[in-house]
């Protein structure tokens, strides 16, 4: 069911008692006073926050589940990969999806004893999840934004024994509710729209599934690798404004994709909202809205560092998700694409002064 937004930027103060503030305290303290028996009380930093808990409630109101938060969209990602696997398990995760998942299963996990196996995006529609124990999706992928039929998938290894975990960082929750499509885990990298001032990392995970949770718990009180309270204080800022950024974001790529698949310069544009798209029929059953990413091929690698680098209204930066227009050529750190093709990540501000500026930069060429 799609989250009610209102109701989570009520939610802190309709439980407040008189006097207290409306914005959230930033509790910044490695200790507690804990005289005597500390049954019950905050006990430690790495154990206990009481701003990482009000975000943690914001976030599962938003995911319709609990959630747990971490420094990093990786982070958050291990934690979810440490809580389920073990020597012996067979790990399935795709070939073209976020690259350092891939580095984390390759460099990390295959050296415990986990067996990891990669196929394409475009592949786990066939089926084929036997033997698997644990099977990671991204759908939409990035950078490709190729999509995966998440409710098939999810049953199809339900039923052979696997537990499914999804990377839900380009669409958010508002986009896309893997949980209710039948996954088991999702991870999300909240260092790009979830914050969407590009000013913090931060990532979650999320399930019904108590025992996993209890698990991921027990990774982030042991590994250590708990969010600082000034990130936590952030996000949960950052995501009163979720719902207006995400929508402003999903519109303005809309508009903008029309009209770049309509221009003389782009040779190829991938957007699930467009009609032609290869994920398209996907898109319109499984997500709330068609995202904010986009991509373009142009002629040549020159011409799309020329178009990068002289519109005024694009940061030329990794990362997407921002408040601020970016884009980046994803060749240049190795993704398996055109060295002329850019991820585009649209941002807030008005569509038609935007478009304006990267009309005039594709124009100039
Ligand atoms: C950025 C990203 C991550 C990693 O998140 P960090 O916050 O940078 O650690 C994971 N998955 C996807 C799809 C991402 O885009």
């Amino acid at each position: 069911m799609a989250p009610k937004t209102g109701e989570m930027l009520h939610l802190r103060g309709n439980a407040l008692n008189p006097g207290e503030p409306i914005a959230l305290p930033l509790t910044q303290s490695s200790m507690y006073h804990l005289p005597g028996a500390p049954d019950g009380l905050p006990t430690y930093g790495r154990v206990d926050n009481a701003t990482w808990e009000h975000l943690e409630h914001l976030l599962a109101h938003l995911e319709g589940a609990p959630c747990l938060t971490f420094p990093s969209g990786m982070g958050a990602i291990s934690a979810a990969l440490f809580a389920t696997v073990k020597a012996g398990t067979r790990l399935l995760i795709p070939s073209d999806g976020y690259y350092v998942t891939r580095v984390l299963a390759d460099r990390f996990l295959s050296g415990l004893g986990v067996s990891v196996t990669e196929r394409p995006t475009t592949a786990f529609d066939e089926g084929g999840f036997d033997g698997f124990d644990v099977v990671f999706l991204e759908s939409p992928s990035n950078p490709g934004l190729d999509m995966m039929d998440l409710p098939a998938i999810a049953s199809a290894v339900r039923a052979a024994g696997g537990l499914t975990i999804a990377d839900n960082t380009t669409m958010t929750p508002l986009g896309q509710r893997p949980l209710d499509l039948g996954v088991d885990v999702v991870v999300s990298s909240d260092t790009k729209a979830m914050g969407g001032h590009s000013d913090l990392l931060m990532g979650h995970v999320t399930s019904r599934n108590a025992q996993i949770m209890d698990r991921v718990e027990e990774w982030r009180r042991v590994s250590g690798a708990i969010p600082g309270p000034h990130e936590a204080w952030l996000l949960h800022r950052g995501l009163e404004t979720l719902d207006v950024r995400f929508d402003r974001m999903c519109s303005s790529a809309q508009i903008i994709a029309e009209r770049l698949a309509d221009h003389a310069t782009v040779r190829t544009i991938r957007y699930p909202g467009l009609p032609g798209d290869p994920s398209h029929a996907l898109a319109q059953a499984q997500t709330a809205r068609f995202g904010f990413l986009l991509s373009i091929t142009l002629d040549s690698e020159a011409k799309a560092e020329a178009f990068i680098n002289s519109c005024p209204m694009l940061r030329p930066a990794t990362s997407f998700g921002g408040v601020h227009s970016s884009a980046e050529r994803r060749a240049r750190w190795g993704d398996d694409v055109d060295p002329a093709f850019i991820r585009i990540s649209v941002g807030c501000e008005p569509v038609e002064e935007l478009w304006q500026a990267l009309e005039a930069s594709l124009n100039a060429l």
